[in-house]
């Protein structure tokens, strides 16, 4: 078995793990393979090992990769979105987790329909409200879906979060569970169903699958250390 095969049966058993410990169906949670900065031969490496849900952070770095790799591979954009790529993004993408604000929503549906395609999102929360961070902030989203709810060429498919750094991963837990209450009530309060949670990278995913999370985007445990920061990272 190769180490990354190794890794990957590593995960793939702590996430099991953390759906029988919340009561969840193993099948409730899907992994998002986190390959930015990581080669083509590492993906196909991965590929190999049974994965077909990749993200990736910055859209230059992303396109030779997408090209090159096999067609059946389904992509995540996690990263920093910028609007004059936005056209390339909904072309290589399957779904988009980091819209942050009404107005980049608005413009991605307007592409869409340029297009004729409807795309799936994630609303990005900054749920622990920091400056460093983009995102809509937890108290004017409920105003915002109103709006959000008539672009009918995006599929709003749940909420997104990156909690505030701390060492410590438990630190994280209340944040993932408030991101999952702010879901709750957006849906009862809009008539909505937005079924997914995109929250829990490789410090802290087996508490957010604890706390509800549908995706979970794993790189460096799977992948191994990263050798250097992506721009346009949300983080
Ligand atoms: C890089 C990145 C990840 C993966 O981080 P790891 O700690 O390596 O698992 C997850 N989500 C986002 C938004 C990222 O930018």
């Amino acid at each position: 078995m190769s180490a990354l095969a190794e890794s990957l049966s590593g995960i793939r058993a702590k996430m099991a793990a953390a759906c029988g410990r919340a009561g969840r169906r193993h099948d409730s949670v899907n992994l998002i393979a986190v390959s930015k900065t990581f080669p083509v031969d590492a993906i196909r490496e991965a590929m190999d090992a049974g994965l077909t849900v990749f993200g990736e952070s910055k859209l230059q770095e992303a396109e030779p990769k997408i090209e090159m790799l096999p067609s059946s591979l389904h992509w995540h954009f996690i990263g920093r979105v910028q609007r004059n790529k936005v056209r390339k993004l909904l072309e290589s993408f399957e779904a988009i987790h980091g819209v942050d604000s009404l107005r980049l929503a608005e413009h991605m549906n307007q592409v869409s329909s340029e297009t004729g395609a409807t795309r799936r999102i994630f609303l990005q929360v900054n749920i622990g409200e920091e400056d460093s961070k983009g995102g809509f902030a937890p108290g004017e989203l409920g105003q915002a879906m109103e709006d959000l709810l008539k672009l009918n060429r995006l599929e709003i498919l749940g909420l997104m979060a990156i909690p505030p750094a701390d060492p410590n991963p438990e630190a994280a837990r209340p944040w993932f569970a408030r991101l999952r209450d702010l879901r709750d009530s957006l849906e009862k309060a809009h008539g909505v169903e937005l079924p997914e949670l995109s929250m829990g990278m490789s410090a802290d995913y087996e508490i957010a699958i604890e706390e509800g999370a549908t995706w979970v985007r794993v790189g460096s445990s799977l992948f191994g250390k990263r050798a250097y920061r992506v721009d346009g990272e949300l983080g």
